[in-house]
């Protein structure tokens, strides 16, 4: 279905095209297997080269320049128009056709319940017509819609039924188009410049009543974006519209939003907490890429993490300002470690700026995000608030409507503040994370901090130099007062000593707020991070301690069998207890670490990871917290309750985070009684899937099919069903539970949410289950890539990562997966995404 061959793209080779464009006009006739796409494309020569433009799956039907047929070729992959036909400004008008109902990648026009809607970052307009589709060619654009839905929308602002004009030049991948059955919601928002702006978030008839959150999250994103960035909104109407499928969690195209159905609609009797959150983050987040992303693009795709790191941080702030910082913090941490963390010790390492691609798709990974993100954090550190509100500034007036590189965007801190920062580029050039080893010394009055850093060799980067390293620290005293508030100190030699003047030996609190994204290694004592859970000033760091002593409790257990530490389980209660501590901090530091973290302890301890065994020693360990607790778990519960009607802002969110957390403790100890009461008296998604959780982890077979006959019509909260199915399944049973689940009647795997609620399900949700020595684990997971690889090879290159850990593993387990790797590469006809994942996990 694809070019055979498929090439290596790099960043070196980048060459601005031969031809610029000044203005672009689309008129789509609308059929599910037969549109026709009309296109009348100015374009301007800058050098006497071939026209060539990127177009697949098109059948072309016309082809004139200034009026005049041309002489042309067409490959399955470009148009091509020599360069003997064209000079100065000229006109190209093309009309092809193209069949959305039979494209089920998802990229490009596709249909989804009836509804034309398109996704077109990063190469997907080349599905709809002719183009350069490459990011760093903006234009405004016109577009008209012949279609005989009630509704048709697309960029820029409406001047008649079905047309459309963006004034603002963007690059294909901001192209949007919907059309079908909706309904809106709209709201307004005046901006700080005086623009009256309508708002609607369209989705389908039924579900309207369900946009309420997604829409306040609107115009606090807008309102902030102004406050906290001073960047105002720039067209008469933002819309938002809810598609149930797609790859994606959503999309920033400019002024037409799409956004995956699961992360706008939301009721307290169908979403979450989490969901709550989750909608307010990325309606956020799509929104502020209106400044970065759309009005300040990427120049190459290799650029990505300047929008999406920029993007990711923002959208980090906002959450931190709307909620509470600290927990918000934890949580954006705990997603780091989990997925990027991972990403960067295995085969798929890369850098923030990768320098080479097959498949772009492949490259929306954490490392892009979340270290971006967090690479953009470090700078803000390093040069300080104020100074990093001056660059913003600078970065907006200097290169507002311009395609961009991460040079561009060092150069505007260098030249707001004077640094030199070219040591700091190794951020995005450097694969891996780098460990930072502390050990510490006291004698005669003075301590001694020191300090080594060292990032592991990678795919193609065998020596790594030093990188800058903002490290926020604090001294905390023996009794638990401060005795050095946080100061930030810059390491920038592969080696730094710290030197302090003091009366006795205090415990070190390092990387407060977690400045940098790096493996802390210590010769922290249990009693020393007992003390810093007590009393450390910097609320990461508390909950950081109190990660490390959960973490070296159940490898205690793992290893030796030794029940946990009275004196941590002591602590651990004091912090439960304690109402002075916001709810949301006291469920993070009672959650233990995840199976996966777990297995990446072991290895990193150079112990092979017993999925099984690790899957059975946090179980006891949770029972030894739950029965420490034991009689003092009904009242807590009890205090954790949120009556009233439900509201998802922070306050009572964060109580119910923890009331989760103690329904779990509690159903270890009387089989889901409690547990139980809690189900039939929710009034809320939140508390019931909850509860949900505990019934099915006690084994409670009844109710399974309670929640789903309460939910079958309800797309979304099916979803959990699924996913919470295969991930409370007994690891023995697992691979039988998915399989039953993957024949449900309502089991459409064409649906990138339902695919992935089952099958991500085992492989992120029950790893214990997955990895099963049997193997039906993998076997389970390869069987279901390859169906899916041959309509959407996006999502199914994405999944194969659950494979990314695999040389963790015993001899057994690794054979067993290289297998199922061996099967998927030679699988004839696999997609260049599926195949480039798999080539990269298997040579490493
Ligand atoms: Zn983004």
């Amino acid at each position: 279905m694809r070019d055979a061959a498929p090439q290596t793209i790099y960043l070196k080779d980048y060459t601005p095209t031969p031809y610029d464009v000044a203005h672009v006009a689309l008129d789509f006739t609308l059929h599910p297997t037969a549109t026709r796409v009309q296109s009348r494309i100015a374009f301007t020569r800058v050098r006497a080269e071939d026209l060539v433009l990127n177009g697949e799956d098109l059948i072309l039907k016309s082809l004139r320049v200034d009026g005049a047929e041309v002489s042309h070729e067409v490959s399955e992959t470009h148009l091509t128009i020599p360069a003997a036909h064209l000079s100065g400004a000229f006109t190209l008008e093309v009309e092809v056709e193209i069949s959305p109902q039979t494209n089920t990648a998802l990229e490009g026009l596709y249909m989804s319940g009836g509804m034309y809607c398109t996704q077109c970052e990063a190469e997907g307009f080349r599905k709809i017509t002719y183009m350069y589709d490459r990011p760093d060619v903006m234009a405004p654009y016109e577009v008209t819609i012949n279609a005989d839905t009630p509704v048709q929308l697309s960029n820029g602002n409406p001047t008649a039924p079905g047309c459309w004009t963006d004034p603002h030049p963007k690059p294909t991948y901001l192209f949007a188009l919907v059309a079908g059955d909706l309904v809106a919601t709209t709201d307004h928002f005046t901006t700080m410049e005086g623009r009256e702006v309508t708002l609607n978030v369209y989705v389908r008839p039924g579900d309207e009543g369900k946009t309420d959150y997604a829409m306040d999250a609107l115009k606090r994103s807008m309102k902030w974006d102004e406050d906290v960035y001073g960047r105002p909104y720039d067209l008469d109407v933002f819309n938002i519209v809810a598609v149930d499928d797609f790859n994606m969690g959503a999309m920033e195209n400019k002024g037409l939003n799409i956004f995956n159905s699961k992360y706008v609609l939301a009721s307290p009797e169908t979403a979450t907490d989490t969901d709550y959150a989750m909608i307010e983050g990325i309606v956020a987040h799509e929104y502020f890429h209106n400044w970065t992303g759309n009005r300040i693009t990427c120049r190459d795709w290799f650029q990505l993490c300047l929008k999406e790191g920029l993007t990711v941080y923002r959208d980090q702030q906002f959450s931190a300002d709307m909620r509470s910082a600290p927990v918000q913090r934890i949580k954006d941490v705990l997603q780091l470690r989990a997925r990027q963390f991972r990403e960067d010790a295995g085969p798929l390492a890369h850098p923030v700026r990768p320098e080479a691609f097959v498949e772009i798709n492949n490259f929306y990974t954490a490392t892009v995000y979340e270290k971006g993100a967090e690479v953009i954090g470090m700078l803000r550190t390093l040069v300080g608030p104020a100074a990093y509100d001056a660059a913003l500034t600078l970065y907006f007036d200097r290169h507002d409507g311009q395609a961009c590189t991460i040079e561009d965007w060092i150069q505007v801190f260098e030249d707001s503040t004077g640094r030199d920062l070219s040591q700091f580029k190794r951020w995005y050039a450097q694969a891996g994370t780098p460990h930072l080893t502390v050990t510490d010394d006291f004698k005669n009055g003075e301590y001694t901090l020191h300090l080594k850093q060292k990032t592991k060799p990678s795919a193609g980067q065998p020596d790594k130099a030093p990188q800058v390293i903002p490290i926020a620290m604090g001294l905390i005293g023996a009794d638990g007062t401060e005795v050095l508030p946080t100061q930030v100190v810059e390491m920038s030699e592969a080696e730094l000593t710290l030197r302090f003047e003091l009366d006795a030996k205090p415990i070190p609190s390092l990387l407060r707020g977690f400045s940098a994204p790096v493996i802390l290694e210590t010769e922290q004592s249990e009693a020393d991070r007992l003390v810093l859970l007590a009393h450390d000033t910097d609320p990461f760091n508390r909950w950081e301690a109190s990660t490390l002593l959960a973490k070296s409790n159940l490898m205690a257990n793992l290893t030796a069998g030794s029940a946990p530490a009275t004196a941590w389980l002591d602590a651990l209660t004091k912090v439960i207890t304690d109402d002075t501590l916001d709810p949301a901090f006291r469920a993070l530091v009672l959650a233990l670490p995840s199976e996966d973290n777990l297995a990446n302890a072991c290895d990193a301890a150079g112990i092979v990871p017993d999925p099984t065994a690790i899957h059975t020693a946090r179980k006891a360990v949770h029972l030894a917290i739950a029965q420490h607790m034991g009689e003092a778990l009904p009242a807590l519960i009890a205090a954790t309750e949120t009556p009233g009607p439900y509201s998802p802002a922070a306050n009572d969110a964060a109580k119910r985070s923890l009331r989760a957390q103690l329904l779990r403790l509690q159903t270890r100890l009387d089989g889901g009684t409690m547990a139980r009461t809690a189900y039939d008296a929710a009034t809320n998604m939140t508390d019931q899937l909850a509860a949900f959780g505990c019934l099915l982890s006690a084994g409670d077979t009844k109710v399974a099919a309670a929640f789903e006959a309460q939910w079958r019509t309800d797309r979304l909260v099916m979803d959990k069903w699924f996913a919470m199915s295969v991930a409370e399944a007994d690891p023995d049973d697992t691979v039988a539970v998915a399989t039953a689940l993957t024949q449900h009647a309502d089991f459409d795997w064409k649906n990138p949410n339902r695919f992935r609620s089952v099958i991500a399900g085992m492989t992120a949700m029950n790893p214990a289950g997955f990895h099963h020595p049997s193997g039906a684990g993998y076997r389970f997971l390869a069987d279901w890539l390859l169906k899916l690889d041959a309509l959407n090879p996006q999502t199914t290159a994405r999944m194969s990562t659950a494979f990314e850990t695999w040389r963790r593993y015993d001899v057994d387990r690794q054979a067993l997966i290289q297998e199922q790797l061996a099967r998927i590469a030679a699988h004839p006809g696999l997609s260049r995404d599926t195949a480039e994942m798999v080539g990269r996990m298997r040579d490493a």
